[in-house]
């Protein structure tokens, strides 16, 4: 049967943080349930598929008026027949932008794929074909490696960016800024919400 709810650990107005979007306007659902478990995770309280509250496909229509941007973030959203939610968000003529492990096939439509791979789970083959950019958070050096291998498989319009991780970004500044001025297709990417002190 069709799912008509979805489990919703926070949802949320503001500024897209990270990646191509960067400055936008956005409305977040953050969906509950992820079974990736990155050690570094700063919403591990997300994991709990059942972390939050459930909200009819309406009550997230109704959540969302005002805002023509919409994250869908986790977790790791593409856990869940997301169907039902994308029509409607279609429906209302909203642009939407999943933030995903890659590591499920994405059931429903998006217009903006960020495939973030984890090196704790392998991603699903489709998630290179989907992927609109490839953001690969930086933990350690030899993450940087990682990232390459990933890029080799990604479909040519795919943007990329790396980003370091939130509490790495001092030390691995300077690798990141040197690997990036040497290999100019990558991009840096910056938690910039983190910087404003914004959800
Ligand atoms: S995939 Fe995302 S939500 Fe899941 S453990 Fe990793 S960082 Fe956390």
């Amino acid at each position: 049967m069709e799912q008509r709810a979805y489990q919703l650990m926070e949802h949320f107005g503001t500024l897209q943080g990270e990646g191509f979007h960067t400055g936008r306007a956005a409305y977040f659902l953050r969906l509950s349930g992820c079974d990736v478990g990155c050690i570094w995770c700063d919403v591990k309280e997300s994991w709990d598929v059942g972390a939050g509250k459930a909200y009819s496909v309406e009550e997230i229509k109704a959540l969302s008026e005002g805002f023509d941007f919409i994250v869908l973030t986790g977790g790791e959203p593409a856990m869940h027949d997301l169907t039902a939610l994308t029509d409607m968000l279609k429906t209302e003529n909203k642009y939407i932008s999943i933030e995903t492990s890659g590591c499920y096939a994405l059931n429903g439509t998006v217009h903006w794929y960020t495939f973030s791979p984890k090196k704790f789970k392998k991603p699903h083959p489709e998630a290179y074909a989907l992927a609109n950019e490839l953001k690969v958070v930086i933990y350690h050096p030899s993450d940087i490696a990682w990232a390459e291998e990933h890029a080799k498989q990604v479909n040519e319009n795919c943007l990329l960016y790396l980003q370091p991780e939130w509490s790495k970004k001092d030390e691995l500044q300077e690798q990141i800024i040197d690997f990036i001025t040497r290999n100019p297709r990558w991009r840096l990417s910056l938690q910039t919400h983190k910087f404003l002190n914004i959800p």
